[in-house]
């Protein structure tokens, strides 16, 4: 065992890690720990692209306004300022630092159409953009020699007093236990999506940071807002990319109609991501889809050279895992899980409620995107707070002197006892078991639709699932890459996320955004104009409310 000491740790090596990092590296001694290489991080993903008013007439006061209405008024406002201001900044950055942007004739950086929005604000690298970015900035940070540990699984946050005084994680390839001491915390680990059956998210999005945060008191804000996207592959659930409909592609249903016209008249098949998945949702669920499953996105009258061009890695899904060449045929499509609104509760510098623990990107609730996230800001997020946060933590680091290490000892016994638990026994329940039942559960109860009867039977099998993962066993006991303990322990993670979401979205009774209840279809301003923070005490959650930040724009309703 180790004991190691860097002023700030980051957890999660996605593009918020690495963009944090490269903000503190001349600073301090930053390092980032990270599950997987920081190049098989979620980011590099990404297809469609990434939100900046650079158009002409485009403005970031249009960029915001559409968040806002997006967000169905519940993002802060003050938070979505800062994003859609510093957005030309933010891309151009990385534009210089290398990624290759797809172009117009005249040179300039590519813009699309995307959801919900008022312009073409949607700069893209074909449809591969998050993997584009994610080198790039991979690169930069390798370059400025961030330190890395990669195959290290974060598994407790140590605190200090009324602070973090670091962290302990798991060394993947020894399978030792390690105390790392640090002044300052970042949390970027990312989405908890993998808790749905269907979803676009990779395996590892498991919200262990979340987790780890709520474990040590810091609330977890708005997780009944889960985003669903409209168009994931029949079958796979892959994503096919909002940018699919932004150059011109249209849903269908069975009947050969193009239903959208009866859910959001104006824009189409362009409205926000969860107007047309439930619209969607509702066609199958009324019989007019195929095979009472999916629904067609036909991209055929773009032709063969623009879908060359434009959506090469789309096409390229489609043959592979739905043998349907999109030149030819329509794609079939259905609503999958895609994006995780809630996360750890932190404000605009990404400051927790925890003295030296920060969090931002997906793990974070900031909150920019409210109930519904509009396509091409998450990746903006990344980089517009990586850089606002790693200039707070510096900050932060000014007013601290020397970290308590002596906690850490404490850390390191409890997760070694955790670890024991799930390796000792030589049979006991399965986590594989006990993850798909969870997973294919939370998409029956606490799917797009909600209501207060499947939601409490959610809650129910969730409490039974934790009881049985108390006699869950690894079922390997290898000290080294054992990743069946891995999966064992993020599925704890993940049962307690599920329930989080569950007590969140029982707790809200009217529908905004994402958050869709059969039971309370209006919209609740009086009630409900606030955020849902659930705190962690003796073991059992409470939930609680906090005020949205208004200001900028008056609050109406949404119509698309
Ligand atoms: C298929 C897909 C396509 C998308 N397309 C777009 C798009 O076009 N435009 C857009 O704006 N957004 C898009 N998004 C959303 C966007 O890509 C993500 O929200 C964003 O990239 C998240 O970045 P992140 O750095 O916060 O997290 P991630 O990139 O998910 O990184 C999380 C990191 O945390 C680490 N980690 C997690 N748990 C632990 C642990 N216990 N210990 C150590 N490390 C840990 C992981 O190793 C990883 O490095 C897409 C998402 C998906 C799933």
């Amino acid at each position: 065992m180790l004991t190691l000491m860097h002023d700030v740790v980051v957890i999660g090596a996605g593009l918020s890690g690495l963009r944090v990092a490269i903000e503190l590296v001349d600073a301090c001694d930053v390092a980032v720990v990270t599950k997987v290489h920081p190049l098989r991080s979620h980011s590099v993903a990404a297809q469609g692209g990434i939100n900046a008013a650079f158009g002409p007439s485009d403005t970031w006061q249009a960029h915001a306004f559409d968040t806002v209405k997006g967000s169905d008024y519940l993002a802060d406002q003050d938070v979505v300022e800062l994003l859609a201001k510093d957005g030309p900044r933010a891309v151009i950055e990385n534009e210089r630092w290398g990624t290759a942007f797809s172009r117009t004739e005249d040179g300039r950086i590519a813009q699309r159409p995307f959801g919900g929005a008022g312009f073409p604000r949607t700069c893209y690298a074909a449809d591969r953009t998050g993997h584009n970015l994610l080198h790039t900035t991979f690169e930069q940070a390798t370059r400025k020699g961030v330190k890395f540990y990669n195959e290290w699984f974060a598994t407790s946050l140590v605190k200090s007093g009324s602070g973090v005084c670091g962290l302990t994680a798991l060394e993947i390839p020894s399978g030792e236990v390690h105390p790392i001491s640090a002044k300052a915390v970042v949390i970027a680990t990312g989405g908890y999506g993998r808790i749905y059956a269907r979803s676009t998210n990779a395996l590892i999005n498991t919200g262990d940071g979340c987790a780890l945060a709520l474990d040590v008191g810091v609330p977890l804000k708005d997780m009944e807002f889960v985003q669903f996207h409209p168009t994931t592959l029949y079958g796979s659930n892959i994503l096919i990319s909002e940018a699919a409909r932004g150059e011109g592609g249209l849903l269908f249903n069975s009947k050969d109609e193009r239903f959208m016209k009866n859910y959001a008249p104006s824009a189409m098949e362009l409205a926000p991501r969860d107007v047309v998945a439930r619209a969607i949702q509702t066609e199958i669920n009324e019989g007019r889809g195929f095979e009472n499953a999916y629904v067609h996105l036909d991209i055929r009258h773009l032709g063969k050279d623009r879908i060359a061009e434009r959506l090469p890695g789309i096409r390229e899904i489609s043959i592979h895992f739905a043998d349907v060449d999109p030149v030819d045929r329509p794609i079939p499509i259905q609503p999958g899980q895609h994006y995780s609104m809630g996360g750890v509760d932190c404000d605009k510098n990404g400051t927790t409620v925890l003295k030296g623990l920060y969090s931002l990107g997906e793990a974070a609730c900031m909150s920019v995107h409210g109930a519904n996230r509009l396509g091409g800001n998450s990746l903006l997020e990344t980089l517009v707070f990586g850089r606002i946060v790693g200039v707070a933590v510096k900050d932060y680091l000014k007013t601290t002197g020397r970290v308590e290490k002596s906690n850490l000892g404490g850390g390191l016994r409890r997760t070694t006892e955790r670890m024991q638990a799930l390796l000792s026994k030589g049979t006991g329940q399965s986590p594989s078991v006990i993850r798909s039942e969870l997973c294919s559960m939370m998409n029956q109860y606490v799917g797009i639709f909600r209501d207060s009867q499947g939601l409490s039977i959610a809650l129910n099998m969730i409490k039974s699932l934790q009881e049985r993962s108390r006699k869950m066993t690894a079922g390997c006991t290898d000290s080294r890459f054992n990743y069946a303990l891995i999966r064992a322990l993020e599925l704890q993670n993940m049962l307690q996320l599920a329930e989080v979401t569950a007590v969140s979205a029982l707790a809200r009774e009217e529908s905004r955004g994402a958050h869709s209840r059969t039971d309370f279809p209006k919209r609740d301003d009086q009630r409900f104009l606030k955020h849902t923070v659930v705190t962690k005490t003796k073991g059992r959650l409470v939930v609680g409310y906090k005020p949205v930040n208004l200001g900028m724009f008056q609050v109406k309703e949404r119509e698309y």
